[in-house]
């Protein structure tokens, strides 16, 4: 009632209108740079899910409530437990071991008894329910993951969250919903965070793509999202309030892009790659059994990098001559202590018996930096990580380490043909004593009556400039090199490789960098040593000519990446690369450089190909 009807009561009190509507303003277009995990391109409505629920409602628990409350606590563990492992076989079925054994890892933590027993004591002492036991205990530990500075483990944050859900979800009866129960047709999400196992609930026929708030490129959730072929962005940092509103989204898991609301000419572009983009992978899938030629007849080596045993299946379904680069300090961690001999050398024998008789080079432990595993943190805290104890230099400081290392590999290299790289080598004292322990070992082996192989390559990442420099005197003494520029830029341009802000210095087309490359295959060809390149750059299309050109002919990528680098080289004489490198190195800024490689690329592309050649590559934003 207005107080104009109070003072006139006979009136009819009147309803408030409703409001009309208010007119609808289109959201205007806005773009967010994540990190892309999964490659592709999404288009479609948007929905945001809720963050994680309101915390639980402390509910005070009477004494003699106590005894009942422990056993409500063991039940929901052993149902959560129960549940974790169905979702195991089940992913076992649909995505293969890798992805299983995330989840058998969340049934092993749901079962282990240190949970149970801090968690009774908490409701023991502090009379509080299990629910708010258990929510106390893994928060805590997710809150701790995430504050560390290495992202594989902040990453695993998730994982213990994902836990933390499905414990709560038994001990309350209630069934949190799935994401899949949130959609109705295919959909875009967006969310702070998905955990492994909703990922791996994810149906592709429904979920678009998706795009997080938190998340890094080593979370297994991206590891998920990409075998199960979901376009995915992660790391966006604070943007759902504003995805809210909007009503379409573009998920763009090729450039870590998220486009809210496009315009119709951002959508309109988007929908023409995104057909050609399918028309171009059936293409590909064509070159798999093809050599990757040049036009007028080299060869050129294509060879996969693999961070999991698992992908070496992906290294033989997109015809990758074998793996180049096997970055084994993946086994060391996700885990509480270094995985021991046998666990090596099992991990190791299954890569080997996966590629068929195709070669893997194995490199040693290239832990510390930005890769540092749990129990390597206690003592650990040097003002300069990249320039500190990392890589090579560790495992020489740590024998015991180092030794059970060589033994695994030497052990796997009797099944097949293996090849050792160090990494970070910068001296030659520094691989000296390198080989001379692997040599050491192998004689232990053999002492021990251990089959081993007879001959085993044994070659260096060339990474730091000083090993490019020296490389002339290094050849004489080593099989073979790898130029991993990820960090050979990052330590020739002093850069960190994984400052976001620093990404326009950071770049592999810097004439510095490239005069040190050169360098390496003179030396490389005077000594008729192999050379190859297993930086990012590798299977960047935009650096192959260079490559080629500059005379590397072996180059190593993830697997995925090979049919497109297999493409562009079928399409291209020789004498064209050289022209571009021999262009490139006389240049005097990486801007030139790249002009002349995005020219050289357009130019050498199909005519159809040339409006969706990227306009940036994906090394120049950021290394793996
Ligand atoms: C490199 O530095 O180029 C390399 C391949 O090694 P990582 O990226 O593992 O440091
Ligand atoms: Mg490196």
């Amino acid at each position: 009632m207005t107080p104009q009807d109070a003072r006139n009561p006979s009136r009819p009190a009147a309803l408030p209108a409703v409001p009309s509507e208010p007119p609808v303003t289109p959201m205007s277009m806005q773009t967010l740079y994540g990190i892309a995990v999964s490659p592709g391109v999404a288009i479609g409505p948007a929905l945001v899910l809720d963050p994680r629920g309101p915390r639980l409602p402390i509910r005070a628990i009477a004494p003699d409530g106590i005894a009942a409350e422990l056993d409500r606590l063991d039940r929901g563990l052993v149902a959560a437990r129960g549940e974790a492992e169905a979702a195991e076989s089940s992913a076992r079925q649909r995505l293969g071991p890798e992805y299983a054994d995330i989840l058998a890892a969340h049934a092993q933590m749901v079962g282990d008894p240190t949970l149970r027993n801090n968690a009774r004591t908490r409701i023991e002492r502090e009379r509080i329910s299990a629910e708010h036991a258990v929510s106390e205990i893994l928060e805590a530990h997710a809150a701790r993951l995430e504050s560390l500075s290495d992202p594989y483990l902040a990453a695993r944050a998730a994982d213990v969250r994902d836990i933390e859900r499905r414990i709560l979800g038994q001990l309350s009866g209630k069934h949190r919903p799935a994401v899949m129960d949130h959609l109705g047709g295919p959909t875009v999400i967006f969310a702070h965070d998905l955990s492994p196992s909703e990922t791996a609930d994810l149906d592709p026929q429904r979920v678009l793509g998706f795009a997080t708030e938190a998340g890094g490129r080593a979370s297994h959730t991206a590891i998920v999202a990409e075998a199960l072929e979901i376009p995915a962005v992660v790391g966006l940092g604070r943007f759902l309030d504003r995805a809210r509103q909007s009503r379409q989204a573009i998920i763009d898991g090729d450039e870590g892009l998220v486009v809210l609301d496009p315009d119709a000419e951002t959508l309109e572009s988007y929908r023409r790659a995104a057909v050609e983009r399918a028309a171009r992978f059936k293409a590909l899938a064509g070159l798999t059994s093809l050599p990757a030629r040049t036009l007028d007849g080299t060869l050129v080596e294509l060879w996969g990098n693999i961070e999991f045993p698992a992908e070496a299946a992906a290294c033989n379904e997109f015809g990758a001559l074998g793996v180049a680069l096997y970055r084994t300090e993946f086994l060391y961690l996700n885990q509480t202590r270094p995985p021991s001999e046998q666990e090596q050398f099992e991990a190791y024998v299954k890569v080997v018996k996966s590629l068929g008789g195709h070669p893997i080079t194995i490199r040693t432990l290239d832990l510390g930096a930005d890769k540092l595993a749990s129990y390597q943190k206690a003592g650990y805290d040097e003002p300069n990580p990249a320039l500190g104890l990392r890589s090579l230099r560790l495992s020489l400081r740590n024998p015991v380490l180092f030794r059970t290392q060589l033994r695994a590999i030497l052990r796997a290299s009797a099944f097949g043909d293996v090849r050792v790289m160090f990494p970070l080598v910068t001296t030659l004292a520094e691989f000296r004593e390198a080989r001379s322990l692997l040599e050491d070992v192998a004689a232990e082996l053999r002492a021990e009556g251990v089959a081993i192989r007879d001959k085993i390559s044994v070659g260096i990442m060339v990474e730091v400039p000083a090993a490019a420099i020296m490389a002339d005197q290094l050849a004489k003494e080593v099989d073979f090199f790898s130029i991993g520029t990820n960090d050979l830029i990052q330590y020739t341009l002093a850069v960190d490789r994984t400052n976001e802000s620093l990404a326009d210095i950071y770049s592999a087309a810097d004439p510095a960098v490239l005069r040190l490359m050169a360098m390496v295959v003179d030396a490389a060809q005077a000594h008729g040593i192999p050379v190859s390149v297993c930086g990012t750059i590798g299977g960047e299309p935009l650096y192959t000519m260079l490559l080629l050109g500059m005379g590397l002919l072996q180059l190593s990528m993830p697997p995925h990446q090979l049919p497109e680098v297999k493409q562009l080289i079928r399409g291209i004489r020789l004498e064209q690369a050289r022209a571009v490198a021999q262009k490139a190195l006389r240049l005097e800024t990486s801007t030139a450089v790249l002009e002349l490689l995005h020219e050289a690329l357009q130019s050498a592309l199909p005519e159809e190909r040339r409006t969706v050649a990227r306009s940036k590559s994906r090394g120049e934003i950021k290394a793996s």
